[in-house]
C-alpha cells in the first residue's frame, strides 16, 4: 500500500495535519491503534474561544459541554483569588466527541482514518523514513508522527521524546459535585500537584471534572484526597491517567522523511499542560510544510527543518515565556506561594489580575505575563514576597 503523506496518531495534532493536507489534495492516511477515535479520553477538555479559531474548529453543540468565563486559583493554605472575565473565554469541550468530530471534518476533506492499527516502526530506505510498519507496511512520501506523549517512534527515529516536566496526569468524573457556573478551579500546593496544579471543571449538572498532574506521590491517592477535601466525596467515576507535558518543545521536530506534531514535539503550554491548541497550531504549519515538500519532492531533513523553523518563529518567544513562568512557579515552596496570593489581595490587585486576564490571550501568554511582571504593583508584591534576589531571577527568566 503507499500514500502520499501517513499519520500516526489519530489524536488531535495528527486529525487537524491530515485535516489540511488532504483539503489542499493531499493524499493522506491516518493510522490510529484505538478501535475509536477519542476513547480513551484523558483530558480535561478546556480549550480557549480563540484557540478554536486558531486550529480551524467552527463551534458545535455536539462536543461543546460549558462556557467558561473565570476562574479562582487556590494558594496552598486555601487563600483564593477570583477572576471573572467579561466575555466567555473558554469551553469545557468533551473530548471524545471533540476528537471524533474532527476525525469527521478530516474525512469530509478526503483523509483516510485507519482505526485498530498500531504502529511499530517506520520503513526506512536509504536511511529516511519513506512509511510505517504496523500489521501492514504502508510507504510514504513522508510521514507525520503524532503519537502523542510517549514518543516511542520518535525516539527509535533517533529524535529527541519530551523529556524534562513529564508529569503524571490523572483526570476523573466526580458525581454531586457542584461547581459555580462557568467557573474553574486550579489549587497549588508541593503536596497536592508538585509540577503543577489540582483542577475542577464543570462536566454536568451537580458533576465535575477534577484532576491533577504532580511530579511527586502517587497520583491517583493524591486525587482522593482532593475530591474528599475539596466535595467531601470518597467515589468518583473511573480514573484516566495520561501524562501531562510541561517542559516545552523537543529540541528537533523533523527527520529526513518525518515531521513531529503535538505531544510527541513537546507543543502544549508549560503553564498549563493543555496542547490542543498549541498542538494544532503547530500541525497545521507542519501540514503546510508537507505541501511545499511535495511540490518539490524534496523530503530531506535539509527542507523539513523550514517545520521547525516556522514554529518557532511563530511560536517559540511563547513556549520560552511560559516556560520561564513554569520554572518560577515550581521553585516556589508553599510558603512562598501563600504570601504571593496574601500579598496580591492586601494590596488590592485581584482588579488588575482580572483586566490583565480578561484582555490577555490563553493561549499565547508572553503579552499577560510581561503585563503582569512589569506591573509597579505586582512588582511591589513580587519583592515583598520573595525578596531582591529572587525577584532578579525572575526578571532574568523573561528577560525584564
Ligand atoms: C489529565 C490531562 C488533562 C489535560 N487537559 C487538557 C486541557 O484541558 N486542554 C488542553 O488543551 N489539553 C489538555 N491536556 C493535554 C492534551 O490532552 C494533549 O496535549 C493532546 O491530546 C495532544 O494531542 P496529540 O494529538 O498530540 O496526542 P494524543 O491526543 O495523545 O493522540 C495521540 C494518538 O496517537 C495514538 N497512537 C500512539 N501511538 C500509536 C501507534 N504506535 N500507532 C497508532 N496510533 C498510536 C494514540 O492512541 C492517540 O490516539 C490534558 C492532558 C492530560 C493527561
Amino acid at each position: 500500500m503507499r500514500t502520499e503523506v501517513a499519520v500516526v496518531g489519530g489524536g488531535p495534532a495528527g486529525l487537524i495535519a491530515a485535516r489540511e493536507l488532504a483539503s489542499k489534495g493531499v493524499q493522506v492516511k491516518v493510522f490510529e491503534e484505538h478501535p475509536e477515535i477519542g476513547t480513551p479520553n484523558h483530558c480535561a477538555g478546556i480549550l480557549s474561544v480563540e484557540g478554536l479559531k486558531r486550529i480551524g474548529v467552527e463551534l458545535d453543540l455536539k462536543f461543546l459541554r460549558h462556557e467558561i468565563n473565570g476562574g479562582t486559583a487556590f494558594a496552598p493554605d486555601g487563600t483564593g483569588i477570583r477572576i471573572t472575565g467579561s466575555r466567555t473565554r473558554a469551553y469545557i469541550v468533551d473530548r471524545a466527541i471533540f476528537d471524533r468530530h474532527l476525525a469527521e471534518t478530516a474525512r469530509d476533506a478526503g483523509a483516510e482514518i485507519e482505526r485498530n492499527h498500531r504502529i511499530l516502526d517506520f520503513i526506512y530506505e536509504d536511511g529516511r523514513v519513506a512509511g510505517i510498519r504496523g500489521d501492514l507496511d504502508v510507504e510514504a512520501s513522508m510521514v507525520i508522527d503524532a503519537e502523542g506523549a510517549s514518543g516511542v517512534l520518535a525516539r527509535k527515529a533517533g529524535l529527541p521524546r519530551p523529556g524534562g516536566g513529564v508529569l503524571a496526569g490523572i483526570n476523573a468524573n466526580v458525581t454531586d459535585a457542584q461547581l459555580e457556573p462557568g467557573m474553574v478551579e486550579v489549587w497549588f500546593g508541593e503536596g497536592l500537584a508538585d509540577g503543577l496544579f489540582a483542577w475542577a471543571v464543570p462536566a454536568g449538572e451537580d458533576e465535575a471534572r477534577c484532576g491533577l498532574a504532580t511530579g511527586k506521590g502517587d497520583a491517583l491517592e493524591l486525587l482522593r484526597g482532593f475530591i474528599k477535601n475539596r466535595f467531601g466525596l470518597t467515589e468518583f467515576g473511573e480514573p484516566a491517567r495520561w501524562p501531562v507535558l510541561t517542559g516545552g518543545p523537543v529540541d528537533k521536530t523533523h527527520g529526513d522523511g518525518l515531521l513531529l506534531v503535538g505531544d510527541v514535539a513537546g507543543h502544549t503550554k508549560p503553564t498549563t499542560g493543555g496542547g490542543v491548541i498549541l498542538g494544532g497550531m503547530c500541525a497545521m504549519m507542519a501540514a503546510e510544510t508537507a505541501i511545499q515538500a511535495l511540490e518539490e519532492e524534496d523530503y530531506s531533513a535539509g527542507f523539513l527543518g523550514r517545520y521547525d523553523e516556522r514554529w518557532r518563529e511563530a511560536l517559540g518567544g511563547e513556549f520560552s515565556s511560559m516556560l520561564g513562568m513554569r520554572r518560577f512557579l515550581n521553585s516556589l515552596p508553599d510558603p512562598r506561594m501563600n504570601r504571593i496570593f496574601a500579598s496580591v489581595k492586601s494590596a488590592g490587585l485581584e482588579a488588575t489580575l482580572e483586566t490583565f486576564i480578561d484582555e490577555g490571550d490563553m493561549d499565547l501568554q508572553s503579552g499577560v505575563l510581561r503585563k503582569a511582571l512589569t506591573h509597579p504593583g505586582m512588582l511591589r508584591v513580587m519583592a515583598s514576597s520573595l525578596g531582591r534576589l529572587a525577584l532578579g531571577e525572575l526578571n532574568s527568566l523573561f528577560n525584564l
